[in-house]
């Protein structure tokens, strides 16, 4: 019966698989797509194909305001005291910043082991601008929208979660009469997050999509010459990942690890083909919720910061870029320009936006802070989405795992959801 049924719907098939399953497909297969693409020369094609993908980055990116406004002051709303606020928001940011400036130091380590500028003979000609890092106090005094609508218009995250918080605060306080408005936000939040499973349920065309198109467009060829620095920010990004975010579930959480990769899928696939941590947040909190157990009062606070600031990907990315541009200049660092670029990169990262490419452009300050010659963006530009994919990924996974490590030492973490295998499915579009 089940094998006539099969046979019968091959559709239903597809149709019943569980949304991470279903996105690992459509990498797979948008992968292959794309490779024939490029091999037959039919780039072009690969080029419309990526419509799909654009539309579905759009739509989640119009999910991102309304998403972190609204679930962050549900969050707010449901914390009773600030004290707790805060004591969340200092574990948040000293985790954010700690592993970000280990990952740059797993990069500068690859870097130097690894050696992907050894072979690349260059000179500078001094071409191209460095970005200059923003003053800590203009950083500071931004946070705070002066208009919050615009702050919203212009989808500034920092902005917005500071006019979360402060409104989320003054509902508790004013008591009883804000009532309503509490309710009226918790219909919102159901509502967003509705909208949100729909918008996800497309995730594996648009993953299709854009899987399709980078390959279709990256040929072989292109990707040689520069293939040991491809290695080496991958194999990072691996090492931190596995390493580091696994001890940190595994051994400082004490919860397992296996389950926590298992629930981050849907968001690494999605920002590994999107190359955008702050367009992939919507996904990113629909997994931290449903599949890890993380209850919203964390989930909507860290996540939306993270997805600001953490940045690990980027800054291990910044790492061995610089050290590889030090090498195919013939450039010598000092142990004083290592430890220069490990300020550096981590807060480039930090000053990063989570938009596709974001890093590249920060990379500038990062070689201008050891003099290190600015061509070496340039160069790297040529391959920069298909490192972007794995940094961004990093960058995601990170803001899950410091979600759970914080989650957990609140007691926010729903251990029977994080223990269940899977529970993100494709939505029924039905009512209730
Ligand atoms: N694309 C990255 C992100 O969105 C930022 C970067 O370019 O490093 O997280």
């Amino acid at each position: 019966m089940a094998t006539q049924s099969r046979h019968a719907r091959p559709f239903s098939i597809w149709t019943r698989m569980l949304l991470w399953k279903q996105i690992a497909v459509a990498l797979v297969l948008g992968l292959a797509l794309g490779v024939a693409l490029n091999l037959t020369g039919n780039v072009a094609v690969a080029g419309t194909i990526k419509l799909v993908g654009d539309a579905f980055i759009a739509a989640i990116k119009m999910l991102v305001v309304p998403l972190v406004f609204v679930s962050l002051v549900c969050g707010m709303t449901s914390v009773a005291e600030i004290g707790r606020m805060g004591r969340i928001g200092v574990k948040t940011l000293a985790f954010y910043l700690g592993t970000t400036a280990f990952a740059v130091t797993i990069g500068l380590l690859l870097g130097i082991l690894l050696e992907p500028g050894a072979g690349v003979a260059l000179v500078a000609d001094g071409a191209v601008d460095a970005k200059a890092a923003p003053p800590f106090g203009k950083l500071l005094v931004g946070i705070i929208p002066a208009n919050p609508i615009s702050a919203a218009a212009d989808g500034n995250v920092l902005q917005i979660i500071f006019f979360a918080i402060i409104f989320g605060l003054a509902i508790n306080l004013a008591g009883a009469v804000a009532q309503p408005i509490r309710g009226f936000f918790e219909a919102l939040n159901a509502v967003i997050m509705k909208l949100a499973e729909i918008v996800i349920a497309f995730a594996p065309y648009g993953v299709f999509a854009l899987m399709t198109w980078v390959a279709g467009t990256y040929g072989f060829e292109m990707l040689l010459p520069l293939g040991l620095i491809i290695l080496a920010v991958y194999l990072g990004c691996l090492i931190h990942a596995v390493v580091v975010y696994g001890s940190i579930v595994a051994f400082m959480a004490r919860l397992n690890p296996v389950r926590f990769f298992q629930g981050v899928i849907e968001p690494a696939i999605v920002s590994f083909t999107s190359t955008s941590s702050a367009g992939t947040l919507p996904v990113t909190m629909a997994a931290a919720t449903r599949n890890l157990g993380v209850k919203n009062s964390v989930a909507s606070f860290t996540l939306p910061l993270g997805a600001t600031i953490n940045m690990d990907g980027t800054a291990l990315y910044q790492g061995v870029t610089a050290v590889f541009v030090a090498q195919a200049f013939g450039v010598t660092l000092s142990g004083a320009d290592y430890a220069t670029i490990v300020a550096a990169a981590t807060l480039a990262s930090i000053g990063t936006a989570g938009v596709p490419g974001g890093g590249l452009i920060m990379l500038s300050m990062v070689l201008a802070s050891v003099g290190l010659p600015l061509e070496g963006v340039a160069i790297i530009a040529g391959i920069d989405r298909i490192l972007d994919m794995a940094r961004t990924t990093l960058n995601v996974v990170g803001d899950c795992a410091c979600t759970v490590l914080v989650a957990r030492s609140e007691g926010e973490v729903d251990l029977d959801a994080f223990n269940t295998p899977h529970v993100m499915a494709a939505p029924k579009l039905g009512t209730g």
